[in-house]
């Protein structure tokens, strides 16, 4: 989102911005899940190698990585370099079960000096200037408190003159690094909290637990989640929803619809040639919210 040409009025950026903000399936816009079918197109789990020995050699890794800075916006919350090292492996794992990528962490920095993610970005980008990764992960709550409220969004901002990037996107070409700022903490199906930062209700209130209030809440990974929730895979462990989020935030800057380009949207089922109205749940998860197609896209990109 960033090529932006300077006519691009403020507003339009925020709308911008707007478009690309996450919305996995914590929020009051998402499809009401309609079958609880096993995925029929989900993505293939890599196999573990088992050498003749019978020793197994682990989960393959994969040779490539799309490869990130992380920044902790020390205004919002602390991450440790372990924290966001594990949760970056954890994703990782994520997107190589989708593509033939992993993503890594290559460089880990901690940014006090405040402004808005275009500025902790460019900071990080004009230091590093010979030595830039593909993307840069910001744990923060992000500009205006969006990653807080979402969980996760994305942009882009150019390189520096010269600067080219492997992954060449479909949207803004290969010029620029892929920025995904990311609340670390996100209580994903948070329940009876509110506008709150601490429990306000044992039931669900507003548009919590998709839009279905009264919904009992029960604690799990450290918080009050919907009842509703405890058995999706984003509530699998306290972290995977932030990893998912990392995956998810990258994967936005590879297709041109925003959040049309959501697992479950009327759009993406056009695409995929779905039914309309399609939505499988365990799927979604899988896929990270995002639609199916976006994974080729990224894949696609890769132009070494
Ligand atoms: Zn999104």
């Amino acid at each position: 989102m960033h090529t932006r040409p300077a006519f691009l009025s403020s507003i339009m950026m925020s709308l911008l911005v707007f478009l690309m903000a996450c919305n996995l399936p914590v929020g009051d816009t998402v499809p009401v899940a309609g079958s609880s079918q096993a995925p029929d197109g989900g993505p293939p789990l890599p196999a573990t190698e088992v050498q003749p020995g019978g020793i197994s050699t682990g989960t393959p890794q994969a040779s490539t990585f799309f490869e990130t800075a992380v920044i902790v916006d020390t205004r919002s919350e602390p991450v440790t370099r372990e924290q966001a090292q594990n949760l970056v492996a954890d994703a990782n794992h994520i997107l190589f079960a989708l593509t033939p990528f992993g993503v890594s962490m290559v460089d880990f920095v901690e940014d006090g000096a405040g402004g808005t993610m275009d500025a902790i970005a460019n900071r990080y980008i004009s230091s590093h200037a010979s030595a830039l990764p593909d993307g840069i992960i910001i744990f923060s709550f992000g500009d205006f408190g969006q990653a807080k409220l979402y969980g996760g969004y994305a942009f882009t901002l150019p390189g520096p003159a010269g600067f080219r990037n492997p992954f060449n996107s479909p949207v803004v070409g290969n010029a620029s690094l892929y920025i995904g700022v990311v609340d670390y903490s996100h209580r994903f199906a948070g329940c009876g909290y509110g506008d709150a930062d601490t429990v306000q209700s044992a039931v669900s209130i507003g548009g919590e637990c998709r839009n279905q209030p009264g919904t009992e809440c029960v604690e799990r990974n450290g918080y009050s989640m919907c009842s509703t929730a405890v058995d999706d895979l984003y509530a699998s462990s306290p972290t995977y929803f932030a990893a998912s989020t990392i995956i998810h935030e990258i994967l936005h800057s590879f297709s041109p619809g925003g959040v049309t380009d959501h697992y479950g949207t009327p759009e993406c089922n056009a695409r995929m040639g779905w039914p309309a109205g399609r939505f499988d749940p365990i799927e979604a998860d899988l896929f990270n919210n995002m639609c199916p197609f976006v994974y080729d896209e990224f894949t696609g990109s890769y132009q070494p």
